[in-house]
């Protein structure tokens, strides 16, 4: 309302507003404090858009899944990937459905270049950036979300497609908090402006027409009050007047705002007085000139819509209830076209006190409407995406309801509650529908998030209306006030369901053993360290079951017997199995029971002494052996990994010859396994030549009965700086399981075939050098033809070297082994089974093994101090050598006592101490020349 009355009244008493001086303070005043807040409006409006829009685009880019975002690599290599299409389609959607908005796309950063990875223009678009294109006209602006990881938007700026004002928001990724990328849109400078303008042109208007009327009151009150003294004389004297009558002329006639004064119903068209009552700008907004005004009632051409309002208002008014009104309302024009107005009526005391005459002054607001119909448009459009998202968006109260504040439509579909259901916790609270083993995780969750400022993403089961259970993924953050307090919080609830189900299918088979359905290693980490975590003062203990050799019984059985072997032994394991004692395949061949609870070692000890008589039931496995190794968890390792290890190792360092066997880790296997890596460092290098002169052989002289030497056997021998000198017996087997024996081997048969050259060189053609030969390398197709290479390149006749094979390796390669010593043997080269009577126990056989000599083994010899001569078979494996066409060899000959009982049953060759310790090549000669 206008308080017209009382400013009249003041103007004609104090005359206060007939002095010029002061009208145009105060006009300089209004114009100040309009131009001021039109200013202020304008900054505010450009800073609400701003913030609007950064809304707008955070929201939008929150719905493009990270997932896909991630698998782009913003080059041409995305246009055949799905998650390119499917963002692309996003971003051609959300444009459509903003009119506002011209584009939409996403940036990448690579090599400080600016990327597009993806935007909303159509493939067949002349404005379309293909993914991988370089943005060149990038700015300042344009890094800011990648650098600051802050959201940013431009200046207006000029580029290639228009002139824009960019909205640019980073897209992060959860986890690591990296910027994926930037989502950008492009609003059109002239709509951008036109959005801003809008409250400022209100602003502005507003101000003139406070201005307007002010100089319509000044006029009205200075003509009232003058034309009470003299019309006439006031005009000629007073040019303050005149003045005003041209401002408010000038006014009058140049504002956009339409002003009329009206008799009740209708508008004049001219005042008594001659002073012109409609201005143009009236008659424009109105689309009627002076005349057509004139003829009709402002009810006539008032949208019946609006007119009931109107009309309303009007009688108030007239009735003295309200001094004044304004409303928004629709004009129809002469072409039936409607204008929409804010109209201002305010009394006017003109001429007459008790006139009827009203002012109407009416603003234009037409484009205003339209804008807002448009934004109506797309708050509709907005919420219809909502609604069709599969999920529900909320937003809620931070408590341990989780009151829903709001809640997208599709809630229903999700819980099977009703919005209304849900929103205040009307029937249900959402924590109610949270299943409840997560309710305090969740709680709890969203503290430490929003604690840290974090995204809230759980995956999590809910029990919808109808008792069904669900699992959802949830993504939410909390919204702050200034004070970074906690308002509200709001996110995205979707159904996952179905991704569980075939996750859980995936889970199964990525837990569990294939064939044997048992849980796997993965699980046995994830089992252990959940008891870590929650068991902390729980005994643990790991005991793993090897079975040896599995490659070999592959090979002699097959694949599928084995497994069968293995599924056998699975079973037989499982009657050790409960709660406390979990079975775990680890790999084909090694399996581990994870027992907790345990008392004391010895109960330990009983579960692996059961292992060993169950494995021992298994005949298959007799002639592999099972090593079982077991380990205590040490509570100040922080997982698994160790006491598997560990358990590993222990079953690694089991002790003799039974097929079956158990130990328990201790930390010397460690060091041991340390001395191994050494060792095996050691000789990778004496094979790739850069440490040979570390390697070399000896010779140990083996005599006939009469005492001359027949032949040497070379002995390897390592004497490293830092190792010490190293025993065979310590690095061959090193040399066997790392896979170093066949080069090293050569290197011997070398190193031989040159002792043989100079054993020549010195005249001495007929002494033998024999060789000890691993089974790796007898059993390998081209140790034969490497054996003639060195021969041939050596130049040596091949009936100086023979070849030493450990008896046990016969036992289960004879047939092989057998063919390789019959072809070595049509080259004239001898061999020796070695060690002959530990390994291959029943003698009965020993006719199948093709060697030329038999090197019994010491521990025969050794009997023979121990034993009497009628229980020795020392002299029986002599004799049943013989028989055989064998020469034999006694090895370890330490006393005359010994050589004695020897010669006496006929032994062919003499080996030991008693003779000669192996000797360096120059001494063997020596010893030789001696002899
Ligand atoms: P082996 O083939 O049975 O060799 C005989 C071992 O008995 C040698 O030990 C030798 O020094 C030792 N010896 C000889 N006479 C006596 C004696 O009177 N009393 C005692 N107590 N021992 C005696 P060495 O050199 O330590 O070799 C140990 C084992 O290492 C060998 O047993 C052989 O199996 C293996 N070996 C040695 N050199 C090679 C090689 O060049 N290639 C391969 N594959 N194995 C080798
Ligand atoms: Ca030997
Ligand atoms: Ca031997």
């Amino acid at each position: 309302g206008w308080h017209m009355d009382s400013l009249e009244k003041k103007g004609m008493n104090s005359s206060l507003l007939n002095n010029r001086k002061i009208f145009y303070a105060l006009l300089i005043l209004v114009f100040i404090i309009g131009s001021f807040l039109t200013w202020k409006t304008q900054t505010n409006a450009i800073e609400t858009q701003k913030q609007e829009t950064i809304m707008l685009a955070k929201s939008a880019s929150s719905l493009i899944p990270k997932s896909y975002l991630l698998t782009l690599t913003a080059s041409e290599l995305d246009l055949e990937k799905e998650e390119y299409k499917i963002i692309k389609q996003n971003l051609i959607r959300f444009v459509e459905n903003n009119e506002l908005i011209h584009f939409a796309y996403i940036f990448m950063l690579k090599d400080d270049d600016i990327y597009f990875a993806v935007d909303s223009e159509p493939e067949n678009s002349s404005d379309y950036s293909p993914p991988g294109e370089i943005y060149y006209e990038a700015e300042e602006w344009d890094y800011i979300p990648f650098i600051q990881k802050i959201p940013t938007v431009s200046e207006p700026f000029e580029d290639s497609w228009g002139k824009w004002v960019s909205v640019l928001v980073p897209i992060t990724d959860y986890e690591n908090n990296e910027i994926l990328g930037v989502f950008g849109l492009d609003y059109p400078v002239s709509t951008w402006y036109m959005n801003t303008l809008r409250n400022t042109i209100q602003v502005g208007i507003m101000t003139l027409c406070v201005l307007a009327i002010i100089i319509v009151l000044q006029m009205i009150i200075s003509m009232n009050f003058e034309l009470k003294k003299e019309k006439q004389l006031i005009f000629e004297t007073d040019n303050r007047l005149r003045d005003s009558m041209a401002l408010y002329k000038a006014v009058f006639d140049q504002t956009t705002i339409g002003i009329a004064i009206a008799d009740n119903f209708k508008y004049l068209v001219e005042t008594q007085t001659g002073i012109p009552s409609i201005n143009p700008a009236f008659e424009k907004i109105l689309g009627r000139p002076k005349e057509q005004i004139a003829d009709v009632t402002w009810s006539e051409i008032t949208n019946p819509n609006d007119l009931g309002v109107d009309l309303e208002y009007f009688k108030q008014f007239k009735a003295g209830i309200i001094e004044g009104y304004e409303m928004d309302k629709r004009y129809i024009r002469p072409d039936g076209k409607e204008v929409w107005v804010h109209m201002i009526i305010s009394p006017l005391h003109f001429e007459n006190p008790h006139n009827k005459y009203h002012l109407c002054i009416i603003e234009d607001i037409t484009s205003r409407k339209i804008i807002e119909k448009n934004l109506k448009e797309s708050e509709n459009s907005k919420s219809i995406l909502l609604d069709n998202l599969p999920g529900m968006i909320y937003r809620c109260k931070f408590d341990k309801d989780w009151t829903m504040l709001f809640t997208s439509q599709g809630c229903k579909e999700l819980t099977g509650y009703d919005s209304d259901s849900l929103i205040n916790n009307a029937e249900v609270s959402y924590n109610d529908i949270i299943a409840p083993k997560y309710r305090q995780y969740i709680w709890d969750k969203w503290i430490t998030v929003l604690n840290n400022k974090q995204k809230f993403i759980y995956e999590y089961e809910i029990v919808t209306a109808d008792g069904q259970t669900k699992w959802v993924y949830e993504q939410g953050q909390g919204i702050y006030d200034e004070f970074d307090n906690v308002i509200e919080l709001e996110g995205l609830i979707i159904d996952i369901s179905d991704r569980k189900n075939s996750e859980d299918r995936i889970r199964y088979v990525n837990e569990h053993d294939a064939l044997s359905g048992l849980y796997n290693q993965k699980s046995l980490v994830e089992h252990f360290n959940n008891d870590i975590e929650n068991e902390e003062n729980i005994s643990k203990a790991v005991i793993i079951i090897h079975i040896k050799r599995y490659n070999l019984m592959i090979t002699a059985y097959g694949y599928s017997y084995c497994e069968s072997i293995t599924l056998d032994l699975v079973n037989n394991l499982s009657s050790l199995t409960d709660e406390t004692h979990m079975l775990y395949q680890l790999s084909m061949d090694r399996f581990a029971l994870y027992v907790k609870n345990f008392k004391n070692i010895k109960e330990l000890t009983q579960v692996a002494e059961k292992i060993v008589n169950i494995l021992s039931y298994n005949v298959a496995l007799r002639s592999y052996g099972a090593w079982v190794g077991l380990d205590i968890y040490d509570k100040s390792i922080p997982d698994i990994h160790t006491t598997l290890k560990n358990a590993t190792m222990a079953a690694n360092f089991v002790k003799g010859i039974e097929p079956f066997g158990y130990s328990i880790y201790n930390t010397q296997m460690e060091e041991s396994i340390r001395r191994q890596e050494d060792v095996k460092d050691v000789i990778a290098s004496i094979c790739n030549d850069s440490k040979r002169e570390v390697f070399h052989l000896v010779y140990q002289p083996i005599l006939d009965s009469k005492g001359n030497i027949c032949f040497f056997e070379a002995l390897a021998r390592i004497d490293d700086d830092k190792l010490g000198s190293v025993s065979p017996s310590e690095f061959i087997p090193i040399a066997e399981k790392r896979h170093l024996i066949v080069d090293l081997g050569k290197i011997i048969l070398d190193e031989a075939c040159q002792f043989i050259k100079l054993l020549e060189n010195n005249g001495q053609k007929d002494i033998s050098v024999s060789v000890n030969i691993s089974a790796i390398q007898i059993l390998r197709d081209d140790f034969l033809s490497d054996l003639r290479d060195i021969i041939n390149k050596n130049r040596i006749p091949a009936h100086m070297l023979i070849l030493e094979i450990t008896e046990s390796v016969f036992a289960e390669n004879l047939e092989f082994i057998n063919s390789q010593l019959a072809k070595a043997q049509v080259m004239g080269i001898r061999s020796a089974i070695d060690d002959f009577g530990t390994g291959y126990s029943s003698l009965s056989r020993e006719r199948e093994l093709a060697a030329d000599i038999i090197k019994i083994d010491k521990f025969f010899i050794d009997q023979i101090l121990v034993k009497d001569e009628k229980e020795l078979i020392t002299s029986d494996i002599i004799h049943l050598a013989h028989k055989l066409g064998q020469k034999t060899v006694s090895e370890g000959i330490e006393t005359n006592l010994q050589k004695e009982y020897l010669k006496r049953n006929d032994c062919d060759y003499y080996q030991g101490f008693l003779f000669s310790k192996p000797l360096s090549a120059k001494d063997a000669i020596s010893f030789l020349k001696k002899d």
